[in-house]
């Protein structure tokens, strides 16, 4: 499959502070699936963003995408983008397992669904910065923040495993840029907040981000009755991508020994071509098997 532009629900705020919404994707090839194998345990968005950083070769009009620049990406854009790349990959349709959470039932119910049914919802950035007055009971402060990206995300992946409040604490000290002109008003500053003003803050940070859906219907066979599950898009991706080391070594060797290709062109092709190269050989060997 060849390269392809989305436009990001967001959108990317260059240091020209200029908007770019037009992503160009690159298929993953064998080179990323070795890059994530094996890696089980380097924290999700880090993958993401190495993953990302590897087959996005454009955004808007800025070439030469790095690492730093994925990061900078809103945490809703990165996950439309590997959401994006799961399409390009291995196409629309998702089957997962889920348990069904009615009460006497829990059994486990396969689901079938396309990714276009998963909701995306639109929030184009205008600006890096946003501004919000708060109410009196918050304090009546004027506050100005950017919405939470993917750098957020990685420094913070094990603080929140540990003790969600203080990552929420962390998050809004690293996103608040300013609280009534001090700036920047550091954790100490964040912590004399009240709850009442922390919701406000995160509440408009939500209503002004990118989001995709992280939940769906089903209908479990089992039952029959309906139920909401959640879906986490970020999880599921990372752990079909997580080709085992072994077989991808194994599909190289298998290609490089009928076809003599070397292991570089093999694994620059995308997952979707090794796997057709291959059903090819299979059936040539079945013939020639049935031959003898
Ligand atoms: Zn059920």
């Amino acid at each position: 499959m060849d390269r392809m532009v989305f436009e990001l629900p967001g959108g990317f705020v260059g240091d020209d502070g200029q908007v770019h919404d037009r992503v160009m994707l690159a298929p993953l090839n064998g080179f990323s699936e070795k890059m994530l194998a094996g890696r089980n345990n380097t924290p999700a968005p880090v993958l993401v963003t190495a993953l990302l950083s590897r087959c996005i070769e454009r955004i808007g009009s800025l070439n030469g995408v790095t690492e730093g620049m994925v990061r900078r990406l809103l945490v809703g854009d990165r996950l439309f983008l590997l959401l994006k790349l799961r399409e390009m990959t291995f196409g629309r349709n998702i089957q997962a397992v889920i348990r069904c959470s009615q009460p006497d039932c829990g059994a486990r119910v396969d689901i079938d669904f396309a990714t276009d049914n998963i909701p995306v919802t639109r929030a184009p950035q205008q600006s890096l910065r946003h501004r919000l007055q708060l109410s009196p009971a918050a304090g009546g402060h004027l506050v100005t923040f950017r919405l939470p990206n993917g750098e957020d995300q990685e420094m913070l992946t094990q603080l929140l495993d540990s003790d969600e409040e203080l990552a929420a604490d962390h998050l809004l000290a690293r996103c608040v840029q300013s609280i009534d002109a001090v700036q920047p008003p550091a954790l100490a500053g964040i912590a004399r907040l009240s709850a009442q003003a922390k919701m406000e803050i995160e509440e408009e940070m939500e209503r002004l981000a990118p989001k995709l859906g992280s939940s769906m219907e089903a209908i479990c066979p089992e039952c029959g009755g309906s139920f909401t599950a959640a879906f986490d898009v970020q999880e599921f991706v990372l752990a079909e991508l997580n080709t085992r080391l072994e077989l991808l070594l194994k599909e190289v060797h298998y290609l490089a020994y009928h076809y003599h290709w070397s292991e570089k062109e093999i694994l620059g092709m995308t997952r979707q071509n090794r796997r057709r190269y291959i059903e090819v050989l299979a059936g040539e060997m079945e013939r020639l098997n049935h031959a003898f």
